[in-house]
């Protein structure tokens, strides 16, 4: 039994450079126990919230030396990290593309609602963004980015 829901700790979500911030947004974690429950198979969560240092290291590592411009990923004013609703996921034995497809079903069967946005990781073979923040977009799910 976790602390935030059945199966998820407030702690898993923890900023990883050790500043001290980690509650996710309710709808996040609703979002995470359903993908849970609907597939049955324990949801890590590689990265949750991001303080926006954090975002900063992060983004300039994926983007490298050319920085972050403005509403690009790594960009903390962008990125739905630095609000604790979004989170990097992973299902072990799934590939990003089982694992995005999964959710993209589950999706359009209207099993988890709280889902916003969802993308592959490009720089990850099992990584895939999920958010919850209601921004306007033109595509809920996004391919590989
Ligand atoms: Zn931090
Ligand atoms: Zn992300």
């Amino acid at each position: 039994m976790g602390d935030l829901s059945k199966n998820f700790n407030v702690s898993e979500f923890a900023c990883k450079c050790g500043c001290g911030l980690k509650e996710p947004s309710p709808a996040l974690v609703s979002l995470l126990q359903n993908i849970r429950d609907r597939t049955g198979q324990p949801v890590i969560i590689e990265s949750g919230w991001r303080c926006t240092q954090h975002n900063k290291d992060v983004g300039s590592k994926i983007l490298g030396k050319q920085g972050i411009a403005k509403g690009q990923r790594g960009d903390e004013t962008a990125s739905a990290h630095t609000r604790g609703e979004a989170a990097d996921i992973r299902i072990k034995g799934m590939t990003k593309k089982d694992l995005y497809e999964i959710l993209v079903y589950l999706y359009k069967c209207g099993q988890i609602d709280e889902l916003e946005y969802a993308y592959m990781i490009k720089k990850s073979k099992t990584n895939v963004h999920v958010g919850v923040d209601k921004k306007k977009r033109n595509n809920r799910f996004g391919g590989e980015q």
